[in-house]
């Protein structure tokens, strides 16, 4: 069934998502129930609540997956509209774009932390932006902010907040923006929030960081294929729903409205969330976050015993540590920025892959004094 090149590249990722530890995707899942629709045309061409004429679409699906993130951020399908993306950047995307048609002279504020996409993103729709320092856990110094917008009181603010950095896992506080909107008395502003990692693992923290629609955001960008895992990338972007009305436009080629970013869109990825969602629920996703805390803590806490200042933000999934050799990075697939690197503690990996790990790790700072003092300098 395979051809000999396709099954050299399977048994190639198979491998290599066996080994990986540094990158936040789930590898837990099985949606090979979902094989049967691989034989069919599917696409969600437009607006999932507007029916085209091209009728192959899994929008009912789509519209329940949404309404279960809705009720997940304490809203409801009446006041927050969203569809399924493909991944976090689009998400992104889609909330500064709606911000810019609420307020074409805006300023856009995000942290030097944020997700590399951002920059092209802001690019792509010519916002004015300005960067703000990051302080040393990667979370937004508000100090800088303060600065930055105290001369720019006048012009509209849009906030492009972290719910979750990519190599930290820092939450940008609401509460300090709300204080400087306060301060400032800024009249108009819009808060969009990155939640790509952390929307689905957040709402489930006992100390949970604000960041939802009842705590007056207006859109919010989570992935599908981080956290829950799909064997494609896919997401979900949310927004409150006067922003996508303001800029709905009928098509009538597809008899659909022109409200996402793309035309023809995925429609087996909400299927998957939707296997997720009905599979896990509120509850699961509860446990599935404490099981990944649980690995979390014990990383940090072995690699401490082993002299290596491992550290987490929030009591999250990601264990942060000075970058190890070249060898250990590439064998483990470990992110690294600068002098520093990370585990993401997602479904799938367990406690014996952390114990090999770290064995790994223990007999390079032991057998190679020169190598230690680089790894902890
Ligand atoms: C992964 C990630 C993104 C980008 O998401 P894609 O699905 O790769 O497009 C953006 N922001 C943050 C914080 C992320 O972790």
């Amino acid at each position: 069934m395979n051809t000999p090149e396709t099954q050299a590249v399977y048994d190639r990722i198979k491998a290599h998502s066996e080994s990986f530890l540094g990158y936040p995707v789930a590898k837990d899942f099985s949606y090979s129930d979902y094989a049967p629709f691989l034989d069919i045309c599917i696409n969600n061409v437009g607006d999932p609540e507007s029916p085209s004429t091209f009728a192959i679409d899994t929008k009912d699906i789509e519209r329940k997956c949404i309404s279960f993130f809705a009720e997940m951020l304490s809203s409801n399908n009446k006041d927050v509209w969203g569809y399924i993306t493909n991944g976090g950047t689009e998400g992104n995307l889609y909330g500064l774009y709606v911000a810019r048609e609420s307020f074409p002279n805006a300023m856009v504020y995000y942290s030097e932390s944020t997700h590399y996409s951002v920059k092209k993103n802001l690019h792509l729709l010519n916002i004015p932006n300005i960067v703000i320092r990051s302080q040393e856990n990667g979370e937004m110094d508000y100090e800088d902010l303060e600065q930055t917008i105290s001369y720019r009181r006048d012009k509209p603010a849009i906030f492009f907040l972290n719910i979750g950095t990519t190599m930290t896992e820092a939450v940008d506080k609401i509460d300090e923006i709300k204080r400087i909107i306060k301060k400032y008395a800024i009249k108009d502003y819009y808060i969009h929030c990155d939640a790509a990692f952390l929307g689905t693992i957040a709402p489930y923290i006992d100390a949970k960081p604000k960041f939802d629609f009842a705590e007056g955001i207006d859109s919010i960008s989570i992935s599908g294929h981080k956290f829950i895992g799909s064997p494609i990338p896919c997401g979900a972007v949310l927004v409150k729903r006067q922003h996508r009305d303001r800029i709905a436009h009928s098509v009538s080629y597809v008899g659909t409205m022109d409200t996402t970013i793309t035309g023809s869109r995925n429609g087996l990825t909400p299927l998957f969330i939707w296997d997720f969602i009905k599979k896990h629920d509120h509850k699961g996703l509860r446990e599935r976050v404490k099981a990944c805390q649980d690995v979390a803590a014990y990383t940090e806490h072995k690699l401490n015993l082993l002299g290596v200042p491992a550290w987490r933000n929030n009591e999250g999934l990601t264990v942060v540590f000075p970058t190890p050799s070249t060898r250990i990075c590439k064998k483990y697939q470990l992110a690294s920025q600068e002098d520093i690197a990370h585990i993401i503690c997602i479904p799938g990996i367990t406690f014996g892959q952390i114990d090999a790990f770290l064995a790994d790790l223990k007999t390079e700072l032991h057998d190679i004094p020169t190598e230690t003092e680089a790894v902890l300098a």
